[in-house]
């Protein structure tokens, strides 16, 4: 069993989408999935205390069969975060970089899902 590792927003409606993507394009059997509202917001702003979430992330990454794949993902009209198409982007950027600085062997990912819930890769 392999298993990719998702930093995504809370919100109910880009769990699927996601996933599926994620399974289709790469391989992966399961995505472990850690969620807060605005994830992408939340990781780019440096007043955040991200400390929780790299904990779980830690906890996939360790568990046996994980592909050390990391997905961070923003989305349309997100309600935890607020922003126009191009700051979500921008934060999906910020927040892989930072992901990146943190966990330098993982492979990380950023994914944008569209208006009509289609999901992108963007970095
Ligand atoms: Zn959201």
């Amino acid at each position: 069993m392999k298993f990719a590792t998702c930093l995504n927003c809370m919100d109910g409606r880009v769990q699927l989408p996601v996933i599926s993507w994620i399974k289709n394009n790469y391989k992966v059997d399961f995505v472990d999935m850690i969620t807060e509202a605005g994830m992408n917001g939340f990781l780019a702003d440096s007043n955040n205390d991200i400390s929780d979430i790299l904990k779980k992330t830690d906890v996939s990454l360790a568990r046996a069969g994980s592909m050390n794949i990391i997905f961070i993902v923003g989305h349309h009209n997100c309600l935890g975060n607020p922003v126009e198409e191009k700051k979500h982007k921008e934060q999906v950027n910020i927040a892989v970089e930072k992901i990146k600085t943190s966990k330098p062997k993982a492979n990380v990912i950023g994914l944008w899902v569209s208006d009509e819930w289609k999901v992108e890769k963007i970095i």
